[in-house]
């Protein structure tokens, strides 16, 4: 059972999860839980700070950020434990101090540093929501995710290595699991040389799903704020419906392509296990919410969600060599591939490749290389706008039915996945917003009540 960030940022959603816990005991429940509320953001602005040399702000935000985690855990554990809370708080935030001075001295920071920095909202949440536990009465014992969670030296961005951390897990968790509940953060892991990593944002999804797959565990829950997958983002359009069962491999699409209410590679190890995926609500967990299986149940509607990235920067490389030409392509991913920079969507044609990406970190660097081969533009501010649905690759018309939706905006790039199940384009980010209405309004109008709610 992972619970995000919003589920566990006050005193009232730390009792909420307590009680959704303690409903589920008989199934043994693990739990993986994000940073209280939006403490990550609050430790990087406090790195950030230290790094501009404003040490006293960075210093303010430190105290502010600890007395957030006083206030919000004190009602919602054990008097008896308020020792313990006040030595956690001191320890976590007393580190986070030195970190403070070290990069207030040389005005930078490592990306090493970064992962000790945004590891410690997970060490202290799931510090504190073991305590929570135990003020309900529930047996609870915290164990630290970089015991278990192995991962490369590949900081703020590592992968898990599998294999040793599945034995890790397989290991320590099933002698503790059958007497208590056990507590541990996501997001975090450690490197084999013992330091600290990061899973990427957002990656608290992606530990349950390691340690569900680690243990075989016999389902994942991802406990957030929504109802569980809707039909579209619910911050851009409003009225999106819930989606009850949906593929995984929808779901990693949809995923991918910007739906924040869960990290990419969260499927992976589930789909290697075979291990349902359930997206709940922490506030209404009552409500059935979205699973997501190995295979979707035939559905009417070819469409089962629409996603959207917002800050996408287009790189379009033309060059009349290329005409006729080999070898072009290799050269021009060469050079994304020396600055490590995902691309998401490329189209060609005989003279020019366009390609999207999403992190602009080396954007100078790699425009400078690419105008040594051919003529190179940038467009910023762009977004890509995608329809994700397992049945697109055999039913006629959708192409047709998207761009007819979408009426005088004006469509950039366009590309149907390799994948077949989603159909992409990039459009200027003001149009992001009124193409996501306009699709809505075409693909979701009438519901197949089989598969939405
Ligand atoms: P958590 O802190 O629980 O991990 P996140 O903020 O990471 O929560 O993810 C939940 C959010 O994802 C929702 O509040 C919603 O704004 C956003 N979201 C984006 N696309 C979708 C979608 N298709 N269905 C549901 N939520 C979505
Ligand atoms: N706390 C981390 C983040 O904000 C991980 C997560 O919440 O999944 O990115
Ligand atoms: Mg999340």
């Amino acid at each position: 059972m992972k619970f995000g960030g919003t589920s566990v940022e006050s005193a009232s959603a730390l009792e909420r999860v307590a009680s959704i816990v303690k409903a589920r005991l008989d199934r043994q429940p693990v739990v993986v839980v994000s940073a209280m509320g939006k403490t990550t953001n609050r430790l990087l602005e406090i790195a950030t700070a230290a790094a501009e040399g404003k040490q006293n702000e960075a210093l303010k935000l430190l105290s502010d950020l600890k007395e957030y985690h006083r206030r919000e855990a004190t009602p919602v554990i054990k008097s008896d434990d308020a020792a313990e809370l006040e030595q956690i708080l001191t320890d976590h935030f007393g580190e986070l101090q030195d970190y403070v001075a070290q990069i207030a001295e040389v005005e930078e920071f490592s990306p090493r540093l970064v992962d000790s920095v945004s590891s410690l909202g997970e060490r202290i949440s799931s510090r504190i929501l073991t305590l929570v536990f135990r003020h309900f009465g529930i047996d609870a014992v915290h164990l630290d995710a970089r015991h278990v969670i192995v991962t490369d030296s590949r900081h703020t961005q590592a992968s898990p290595l599998l294999k040793k951390t599945y034995a890790r897990l397989a290991q320590t968790i099933p002698p503790l699991v059958a007497k208590h509940v056990v507590v541990m953060g996501g997001f975090i892991g450690s490197a084999e040389d013992g330091a600290t990593t990061t899973l990427g944002r957002g990656g608290s999804d992606f530990t349950a799903s390691i340690v569900g797959a680690g243990i075989h565990a016999e389902e994942i829950q991802i406990w957030t704020d929504v109802d569980g997958m809707l039909t579209c983002d619910p911050r851009i359009v409003a009225g999106g419906r819930r989606v009850k069962t949906i593929s995984f491999a929808e779901a990693a699409e949809l995923a991918y392509f910007g739906a924040k209410v869960l990290h990419p590679a969260t499927v992976h190890p589930a789909i290697e296990k075979n291990i349902p995926v359930l997206i709940l609500n922490s506030r209404r967990p009552e409500v059935e919410g979205t699973r997501i299986v190995s295979t979707s149940v035939p559905c009417r509607n070819v469409i089962k969600s629409i996603a959207a990235k917002p800050n996408i920067t287009v790189v379009k490389v033309q060059s009349l060599r290329m005409l006729m030409a080999h070898g072009f392509l290799r050269r021009i991913f060469e050079v994304f591939d020396r600055y490590p920079t995902p691309v998401d969507i490329v189209t060609t044609s005989e003279v020019s490749v366009s390609l999207t990406i999403d992190n602009p970190r080396y954007l100078t660097e790699i425009c400078e290389e690419l105008r040594a081969i051919a003529e190179v533009s940038v467009e910023k501010q762009m977004a890509i706008v995608c329809v994700v649905g397992d049945s697109i690759q055999d039913t006629p018309g959708i192409a047709g039915r998207v761009f007819r939706a979408l009426g005088d905006i004006n469509v950039r790039m366009i590309s149907q996945g390799a994948s077949q199940l989603n159909l992409s384009f990039v459009v200027a980010e003001n149009d992001m917003k009124p193409a996501m209405q306009a699709l809505h309004e075409e693909f979701f109008r009438d519901l197949d009540p089989e598969v939405f709610d």
